[in-house]
């Protein structure tokens, strides 16, 4: 995107904040001490009590969302089925999905128009609630063909819950055009009448709608979006201050595909142009523009931002006040923030507008931190620390009033009589914020204070761009902690909704990153720790550990040494087996342990010898440390002896023990995962192992190895023997000695070990293969493209594709595949290739030349019978890095053999899904399948339909959580049973039952006792 802005260059990182993960009770102390004499409650409670009487005197309509979720609440059917529906239903381009869709959601649902309460808006709320209850009677039942006639009913049903929904949807925006919006502000502007202070009344900040950028297109989308808006907003005149006149608020994650940490140097380069070019229309209008808070993850980052346009602002526009950002008051280190942003306008000489809000993605960073093993949340866990910290922020804010104008964004009524008492103490500049459909009643009363001004932020756009948006108010509203819920439920005394939060400090509500799982048979397994890599503190020992990190030598091992192992392993084995399982259980757990703690330097050795990136390397650690954690468990729970019933006079017990001596023969794409799982697996089982590393990736095993010697595994229990395959393997597979086979690997090797085993005399020994797939995603036109284009880059091209659940085949409905793969197109274009060692780098190289060369001789074959989609261009000289591209093929069946790289390959579907699946399942493997569709009774019939082992529905495929998505396919992908699942152990174990006759020595004597 050509601009005539200087350029920005990326700051070197700073630490501009606390650590995130504090122990919450500490940071509530400190905002409760910033709070101490600030605030008297029972004035709170007298100011806001009259609002909340007022506003339940005169309810809302039942179309708006206060009333809609109270009858039909998003914890029950009707509410769920309603919120998906406002989130697909509008986006479907074909019919046949949209009936679909309506009948699979309201099919669980029950609606009943009977229960519209009489009012203006009857006949709105008759038409929801009767489209959807009609909806029952015409559309067709998920697993019914629609005879003609009923489909005639079905479509006018489909066509009466779309008008429904955008109905609904209406409430939240307030035009679909910046010119409408504006017609729409002025009407309320006047409605609210004149006769006000100076800084007082009715002003709008708009915001654009539509998903964060995936492509370079959406972004200059947005940035032409926003500037028309700014253009209009200015309508050609310069405000007289930015404070009472409207504004606009951004989103940078619009502006920019990757606006991420990992990205600073391109965040420089590429989106502060834009938003410059953005901030100097505003400025030259003297208006309000505010960056919208997003994703704690880009907190310092933003910060960064905002540093370097004040710097920039500081000399271009030094007189102007309107620049501004949203700061979250949930998040750990809000007071933090307040005070940063207030030193960086000190340093620049500079005044900004802060908008302060609760801030609205809880859940997202509740999960993220679960899913990502941090080492707590970055955002409180009880609703009523965020609202302490949203006070001691707005105190903060007051205090810096000489260069903050404080913007205080809240529909919670308690809240805002707070800040009202705190800012009028001080006698403080300020205004308050709501969304618009939100908060409308309790502003109609605050406002009847003349010197009361509220700035409302006003979404504009069209029906599709609407659908995230309206689903998060959907959530929001929908929560039972929510404010705005409460009000609308008379229920609720007025003294329990304006309760104070101050003095109000608990325990966490739901356990810690770490503490996730639940105790299973009175064992605890603690979650593995990961790394937040956007934190400076959490990444400078990974960064550390990179730089001194030297992958060790380890020498191939001779046919004599190979046999002297399986020697010295087969002599060891009764000791190792007569370990009782609960030691052998403690010295695995505590190998976990030891692996938890050497995170970074586990990193640095993946990250040099399999050339990983860092976010896969952190991955791939914390599988291990979980593989060692679920199978220690696992091993106590499952290896117990068993009684079992019988006759009496007659005990009968079944024990469980290890076979002899495993072979565990593992891959180079996880080098220490897959490694480290099956070694642990077979020893904590009372096995002996002889484990064979893959040839490229011997320094990972050879430190586990040690690591696990270092736990207490005796040095006749486990032996590493590193050599070829065709040496070193085929030996340890021929080897009379050996008792099992653990593979992963290709299906051809997992052939020929099958083979020699076969072939070879004595013991009938088991064999547990993992091979490989070809692994396809069945999206429908009911998904959302952006979600599903996230879900394939990452499957697909993530590892470089080097891993088995990758993305191979992309089967896209025929409606939407055109839009899919246009922004596919332009995800590719935004991908890094290179140095793994490069926090920028998504995709590394191919593990050597031998792979380097298969994956391109396949392009070659591509070149002559596909379609080129897209393909990232590769700036880096780095060894061994393949573009990741995508090509569309004609049919399903056109894809033969699995590729082990980045590359894609797509198919459009139309018609019967169900045949599609059919002809996924011809294809002979069965690893993993993505599944995109808003029906959720279809992705149920697909997963039943499928015949593979792992089946993701609406997410990425790759990444199979141990103890949570046991990992392993069938047919070509492998035997079984699941690694990381809990049959697992069994297959590496012996049985023998016991049967002991109590009565042999001349009679029953526990019967005649009377101890039956
Ligand atoms: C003008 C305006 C602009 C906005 N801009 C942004 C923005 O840029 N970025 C953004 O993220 N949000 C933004 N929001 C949304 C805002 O975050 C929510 O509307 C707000 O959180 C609702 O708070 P409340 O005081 O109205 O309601 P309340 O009901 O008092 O508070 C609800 C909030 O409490 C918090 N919460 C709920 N449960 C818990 C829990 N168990 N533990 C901890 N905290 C909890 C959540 O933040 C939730 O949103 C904006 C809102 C307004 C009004």
């Amino acid at each position: 995107m050509a601009t005539s802005t200087p350029q920005f260059v990326a700051s070197p990182q700073q630490a501009r904040l606390p650590y995130p993960y504090r122990p919450e009770a500490d940071v509530v102390a400190q905002a409760l001490a910033a709070l101490e004499g600030q605030l008297t409650w029972p004035a709170v409670i007298a100011a806001a009590a009259p609002w909340v009487d007022a506003v339940r005197d005169k309810p809302a309509p039942f179309w708006a969302m206060e009333s809609l979720l109270r009858e039909y609440p998003i914890s029950s059917a009707e509410g769920l089925a309603l919120m998906r529906l406002a989130e697909a239903l509008l986006r479907v381009p074909d019919v046949e999905t949209a009936i679909a869709l309506t009948a699979d959601q309201l099919g669980r649902a029950e609606f009943d128009s009977d229960n519209v309460a009489d009012g203006p808006h009857k006949m709105l709320a008759g038409l929801s609630a009767s489209a959807i209850s009609l909806s029952k009677k015409f559309l067709p039942g998920a697993d019914e063909e629609a005879g003609i006639l009923k489909r005639l009913g079905a479509k006018t049903v489909v066509a009466a819950t779309v008008r429904a929904i955008q109905l609904l949807g209406r409430q939240f925006v307030l035009g679909r055009t910046i010119n409408e919006a504006m017609g729409e502000a002025d009407s309320q502007r006047k409605a609210l009448g004149g006769g006000r202070a100076e800084g007082a009344g009715l002003r709008f900040s708009y915001d654009m709608l539509g998903e964060g950028a995936r492509t370079e297109k959406d972004a200059e989308r947005y940035l032409a979006s926003y500037a028309n808006a700014i253009t209009a907003i200015a309508g050609g005149r310069v405000a007289a201050a930015p404070q009472t006149a409207d504004g606009i608020s951004i989103k940078l994650s619009a502006l920019f595909s990757r606006y991420e940490d990992a990205q600073r140097e391109r965040v420089f380069a590429e989106l502060l142009p834009r938003v410059w070019a953005l901030v100097e229309q505003a400025a030259r209008a003297n208006l309000n523009l505010t960056i919208d808070a997003e994703e704690s993850d880009r907190l310092e980052l933003s910060l960064d931002v905002l540093d370097a346009l004040a710097a920039r602002i500081a000399t271009t526009f030094p007189a102007w006040q309107g620049f501004g950002l949203a700061v979250q008051a949930y998040q750990t280190r809000a007071l933090a923030v307040i005070d940063e942003v207030a030193r960086i306008a000190r340093q620049h000489g500079l005044r900004f507008m802060v908008r302060l809000v609760k801030g609205a993605y809880w859940d997202g960073e509740v999960k993220r931190a679960q899913e990502s093993g941090l080492s707590g949340y970055p955002v409180f866990t009880h609703k009523q620390h965020t609202d302490i910290s949203y006070l001691a922020c707005a105190r903060a804010l007051i205090q810096h009033a000489d260069v903050i104008f404080p913007q205080f964004a809240t529909h919670n009524a308690g809240t805002i009589a707070a800040i009202l008492q705190m800012a009028r103490a001080k006698n403080a500049a300020f205004e308050m914020q709501r969304l618009h459909g939100m908060g409308e009643g309790v502003y109609r009363e605050v406002m009847k204070d003349p010197a009361v001004g509220c700035r409302v932020y006003a979404p504009v756009g069209e029906h599709r761009d609407l659908l995230a948006y309206l689903v998060r108010r959907l959530l929001e509203n929908g929560a039972n902690s929510s404010f705005v819920h409460q009000l609308a439920d008379k229920g609720v005394e007025v003294d329990l909704l304006l309760a104070s939060p101050l003095a109000w400090v608990g325990p966490a509500p739901f356990p810690q990153p770490v503490d996730l799982f639940p105790a299973e048979g009175g064992l605890v397994r603690r979650n593995s720790t990961g790394a937040d890599l956007a934190c400076l503190a959490e990444r400078a020992p990974l960064d550390r550990a990179l730089a001194a990190t030297r992958v060790p030598e380890v020498a191939e091992a001779t046919t004599a040494a190979v046999d002297q192992a399986m020697a010295r392993l087969d002599a060891g084995f009764d000791a190792w087996n007569a370990v009782p399982v609960t030691e052998r259980a403690a010295i695995i757990r505590r190998a976990g342990d030891l692996l938890d703690a050497r995170l970074p330097e586990f990193c640095g050795l993946l990250v040099k010898e399999a050339h990983k990136t860092l976010g896969d390397c952190v991955a791939e650690v914390r599988e291990a440390v979980d593989f060692c954690r679920y199978y220690a468990d696992q091993a106590q729970l499952k290896l117990q002896a068993q009684a079992l019933p019988g006759p009496t006079g007659e005990s009968n017990e079944l024990r469980i023990h290890g076979r002899g001596v495993f072979v565990c023969i593992s891959p180079w794409n996880f080098p220490l995962a897959i490694f480290a799982g099956q070694v642990v697996a077979a020893l904590a089982t009372g096995n002996c192992v002889a484990a064979k590393p893959a040839e490229q990736t011997p320094g990972v095993a050879a430190r586990m190895v040690e690591l696990l010697h270092e736990a207490g595994v005796p040095a006749d229990a486990l032996a590493l023997l590193h050599g070829p395959g065709e040496t070193v393997g085929a030996a340890l597979v021929a080897d009379p000695r050996t008792a099992g086979v653990c593979f992963t690997g290709s299906t051809q090797v997992a052939r020929i070990i099958q083979r020699a085993l076969a072939a070879k005399n004595g013991p009938i020994v088991p064999l547990i293969a993992e091979t490989g797939g070809l692994n396809a995603m069945i999206v429908d036109s009911s998904a959302l493209p952006e979600q599903v284009v996230d879900a394939v880059v990452q499957s697909a091209f993530r590892s470089a594709g080097q891993r088995c659940s990758a993305l191979r085949l992309l089967v896209v409905h025929e409606s939407i595949a055109d839009g899919v793969i246009e922004m596919i197109h332009g995800a590719l274009a935004e991908l890094r290739v290179g140095d793994p060692a490069e926090l920028a780098t998504d995709v590394g190289p191919v593990i050597d030349q031998e792979a380097y060369d298969n994956i391109n001789r396949h392009l070659e074959r591509l070149q002559r019978e596909a379609r080129l989609v897209g393909r990232t261009v590769v700036r880096s000289g780095f060894p061994r890095l393949i573009a990741p591209a995508a090509w569309e093929l004609d049919k399903i069946s056109d894809l033969k053999d699995e590729i082990f790289g980045p590359i894609l390959h797509i198919v459009r579907w139309n018609g019967d899904v169900e045949a599609v699946m059919r002809e996924i399942n011809a294809l002979g493997y069965g690893l993993t399948l993505g599944i995109q569709t808003r029906i959720d009774s279809r992705a149920l019939r697909l997963a039943k339909l499928a015949r593979v082992g792992n089946v993701y529905v609406n997410r990425n495929m790759i990444g199979a959580v141990v103890g949570v998505q046991p990992f392993g396919g069938e047919g070509l992908s492998g035997t079984g049973p699941k690694a990381g699942g809990p049959h697992y152990l069994y297959r590496f174990c012996a049985e023998q039952t016991l049967t002991i006759n109590t009565a042999a020595a001349g009679g029953n004597a526990a019967l005649l006792a009377g101890l039956h």
